[in-house]
């Protein structure tokens, strides 16, 4: 029996198993690497703006402390499970290992709904979870940073209520956080600037001239707006597909960016801004495009709609948006489609949350330009060594990617023994 059960943990576990055949670890390491040290799940208790009062679960998993504290966003969405936070602080550990962070992956969240609760509704959600959250967390044991629903002022309320707590300011102790609280510059952009960066790198692999080519990107929040603009304004990438949970849109022609990102500034959501070039949302993922970015769910490429995605570059903005079964279809097309592994193609962003939590440390911070260059940095580095790996075992993107996180993870976890 395990408390880290679902579809998104299953998937982590399976993704494991493959990895740990291919690397050939012994069955009995294999759950001391896989599952988390620990799992905290709290009650979030608000008086909602009606009267009412509204209790909600929250969940923080950290998977392992073997090479410092671990990292990870928060995510506030209304079927968050403790299986799904699991399986994204598992990836995240990976994920760090591969651009050589010296942390553990950990995640968390509360199940709930952002966008139906008030402005005061979701400051109290957020500062009574960071509350519940203060024996477990500290900057040298884990730092929260931002996910899915939550954004910059949840990480300064997070931010607040901690240091509230301690008696002065502790920046250090969340990422993501606004500048003008000793957050970095370039963090908001870093993801999808690290997506944009490393498909540039995989149209270099290819053979692909970016100003030539086409792209469809699901998702448009922080990761696909941001993925989408730097692609076209900085690689000159004609943008024809993009949706979010309202709508998708679709024009071979290329899509109006900069009316789309005013249209969006103004209403928070793509719905409204045309009819025109309206699509399904399963459809939209099956154009044909030179680049397929996945930058909002997980489990969105699958066995199903595998063999039909008609794209030369697949860049997983999102985390685990490939299901293994998927993969075992992209595995047979690995000469036409060029996979970035989401561990390696989203890390633009805890890369730069390292910087961020380096800075807030010495107290020194650095210039967007000083960010974005190390940040490139860091990427090349894990590119090059997936791109070295993939080519010397002849094995696929992502099991190179997978194979060396988990490599630095067991080797940390070999020389120290079995505590952290
Ligand atoms: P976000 O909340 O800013 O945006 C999520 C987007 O997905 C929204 O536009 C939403 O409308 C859209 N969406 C939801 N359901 C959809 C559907 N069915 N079809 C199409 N679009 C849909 O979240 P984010 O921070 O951009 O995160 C997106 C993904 O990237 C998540 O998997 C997250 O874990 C991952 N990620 C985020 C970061 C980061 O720095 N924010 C870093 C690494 C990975």
């Amino acid at each position: 029996m395990t408390i880290y059960t679902g579809p998104v943990f299953d998937m982590a576990r399976t993704q494991f198993g493959i990895i740990a055949d291919h690397l050939e670890i012994p069955h009995d390491e294999r759950d001391r690497l896989l599952y988390p040290k620990r799992a905290i799940a709290v009650s979030v208790p608000v008086h909602m703006d009606d009267g009412s009062t509204k209790v909600f679960q929250g969940y923080r998993v950290q998977h392992h402390l073997t090479l410092g504290p671990t990292k990870g966003g928060t995510r506030f969405s209304s079927k968050l499970d403790v299986g799904e936070v699991a399986a994204l602080a598992v990836w995240m550990s990976w994920k760090c290992a591969l651009a050589g962070l010296p942390y553990g992956g950990a995640k968390g969240g509360v199940a709930c709904d952002p966008p139906s609760l008030s402005r005061r509704e979701l400051e109290v959600v957020s500062r009574r979870y960071m509350q519940e959250m203060i024996p477990f967390v500290s900057p040298q044991t884990d730092v929260m940073a931002p996910d899915m629903g939550t954004d910059e002022q949840v990480m300064a309320w997070f931010m607040d209520t901690y240091s509230m707590h301690q008696g002065h300011a502790v920046s250090e102790i969340v990422t993501g956080k606004p500048v003008a609280l000793g957050g970095t510059e370039g963090r908001r952009e870093a993801t999808g600037r690290g997506v944009a960066h490393l498909v540039n790198r995989a149209c270099e692999s290819i053979g692909l001239r970016p100003g030539d080519s086409t792209a469809i990107v699901q998702g448009f929040g922080n990761v696909g707006s941001v993925s989408a603009y730097t692609l076209a304004r900085r690689y000159g990438v004609r943008i024809i597909g993009i949706s979010d949970h309202t709508t998708a849109l679709y024009d071979p022609a290329g899509l109006k960016l900069d009316d789309i990102e005013r249209h969006v500034s103004r209403h928070g959501v793509l719905a409204g801004f045309t009819r025109e070039a309206s699509i399904g949302g399963a459809e939209l993922l099956e154009q044909r495009c030179d680049i397929l970015v996945p930058a909002a769910l997980e489990r969105v490429i699958t066995a199903e709609n595998a063999p039909r995605l008609n794209c030369r570059i697949l860049a997983e903005g999102a985390n685990g948006p490939t299901t293994p079964d998927a993969d075992a279809v992209l595995e047979q097309r690995r000469d036409e489609i060029f996979v970035i592994p989401d561990i390696l193609c989203n890390s633009g962003g805890v890369i730069v949350s390292y910087f961020e939590w380096v800075q807030d440390l010495q107290r020194l911070f650095w210039t967007e330009t000083e960010v974005n260059s190390r940040l490139e940095q860091l990427l090349d580095g894990a590119f090059e060594k997936v791109r070295f790996r993939a080519a010397e075992r002849a094995v696929s993107n992502r099991t190179a990617a997978m194979a060396i996180g988990v490599e630095q993870v067991r080797a940390g976890k070999r020389l120290r023994g079995l505590f952290p």
